[in-house]
């Protein structure tokens, strides 16, 4: 399987160098040459069904043989599908992970990747990553303390929680935190910028784990094969999903599952205030903003990167209004729907599933299938917003209560001199 760039004109590649380089050299984003079909298997284990989806995009690959080692490594934790009670559409939990949040599949498996990748290279690497609150926690994560590897992680200061923030700057040795003075997609325009600067290559090669990332988007695909394929099988329909989304990753891995035959119906992405892809599916205008800050921090993107490979795949508005539907959630309506979801069913919902609790009211209609809400998160990420929403104390998983203390980040101006001063090699 090649790999080939949203711009047309970057040389088609493999999965390992696809990974490796992140960003196209044309500046546009890697989607697999051909969706292949699957046989999806109803009865296996998420890291069965992550084998028998994932195995054509390695075919030929310097990787694949490594590939069930890879996803054993990667999905080592569990995923929960269930109704709450009281509810006729499940929740699909994918918080179970080191950072108790969704990126940790995606950051795990680049990971793994990358280790195996570079065995035999001499040069080390450099993993650059923006994050808007999840994903820098997730990958740091991930690479901590692996050899060869050194990460700098990007985060807006002041726009991300005191959960996340320990879980960006907690970990030290081959893991850097910068604050940046800035939104996330200032951080996300640094690590672009960052790549066209030969200072910050020094001896090191240059990657990017942001859902730019083909490594971080093949391994979500997963568990929407998982469990549409459960449910067709439990209840003989298709699973309709709801994809709380900000840079548009989450969606675009559903959007291929179902494209490879995956039992999925329809797919509802809830936004937050930051209204870009809702704004387009209604008007055909594709109009980027400033990201504007909300209670689901997560999805705070204003120009989500991801909407170039969906647009690769839907050229024109109409196509992806066939493909998706799309909604914006307030934040008025992400806590009455923090609210609610707890006195109806008793779920303790983070703000960002809290928007698709609200999105399916408003979205659902006369859509047949099973509906499925996608938590991203889990609510003890955000106990200052949850808490007094439902007046009870959210109790803390496991792997969040064993994180190091945090510590200090570099602090700095969002531009480019700011950032290769501190990180150059
Ligand atoms: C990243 C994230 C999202 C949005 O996912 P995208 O792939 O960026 O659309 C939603 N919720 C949480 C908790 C996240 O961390």
């Amino acid at each position: 399987m090649r790999f080939v760039s949203t711009r047309g004109t970057a040389s088609p590649v493999s999965f390992s160098e696809a990974a490796a380089r992140g960003l196209a050299p044309d500046g546009g984003l890697y989607a697999p040459e051909a969706l292949p079909r699957t046989l999806a298997v109803a009865t296996a284990s998420l890291p069965e069904t992550a084998q028998a989806l994932l195995a054509p995009f390695f075919a030929g690959d310097a990787l694949e043989a490594s590939l069930p080692e890879i996803v054993r490594e990667a999905f080592n934790f569990p995923v929960r599908l269930a109704a709450p009670p009281g509810a006729d559409f499940d929740i699909l939990e994918l918080f179970y992970g080191p950072t108790a949040a969704f990126k940790d599949f995606g950051a795990r498996f680049l990971a793994a990747a990358f280790s195996r990748g570079r065995a035999g290279s001499r040069r080390s690497m450099h993993v650059l990553v923006a994050t808007s609150g999840d994903t820098g926690g997730a990958v740091a994560s991930a690479f901590h303390n692996r050899p060869h590897v050194r990460v700098s992680v990007l985060y807006p200061r002041g726009m991300v929680s005191p959960a996340q923030e320990r879980q960006l700057t907690c970990w030290g040795d081959n893991v850097t935190a910068y604050s940046v003075q800035g939104t996330f997609d200032d951080c996300q325009r640094l690590v672009k910028a960052a790549f066209g600067d030969p200072h910050i290559y020094g001896k090191e090669d240059l990657s990017s784990a942001n859902s730019i990332n083909i490594g971080r988007l093949l391994p979500q695909m997963c568990y929407f094969a998982w469990s549409s394929c459960r449910i067709q099988t439990d209840l003989g329909v298709k699973a309709n999903f709801v994809i709380p989304s900000g840079n548009l990753g989450h969606a675009t891995a559903c959007i291929w599952a179902r494209e490879m035959g995956c039992p999925v119906g329809e797919i509802v992405l809830a936004h937050n205030a930051n209204r870009t892809m809702p704004d387009y599916i209604d008007s055909g205008v594709w109009r980027p903003r400033p990201s504007v800050r909300t209670l689901a921090s997560a999805m705070d993107v204003g120009d989500p990167s991801n909407a170039e490979r969906l647009r690769f795949l839907f050229p024109t508005a109409e196509a992806m209004r066939r493909m998706v539907r799309a909604c914006s959630i307030d934040d008025d309506g992400i806590c009455s729907a923090t609210r609610e979801a707890f006195e109806r069913h008793g779920a303790i919902l983070c703000p960002h599933t809290a928007a698709g609790y609200a999105a399916l009211k408003l979205m659902r209609g006369a859509a047949t299938g099973r509906w499925v809400i996608t938590a991203t998160a889990h609510a003890a990420k955000f106990p200052e917003i949850v808490e007094p929403l439902i007046g009870e104390r959210v109790g803390i998983p496991p792997a969040l209560a064993a994180l190091p203390p945090a510590r200090n980040p570099v602090e700095i101006e969002a531009n480019l001199d700011a950032f290769v001063r501190h990180a150059r090699a």
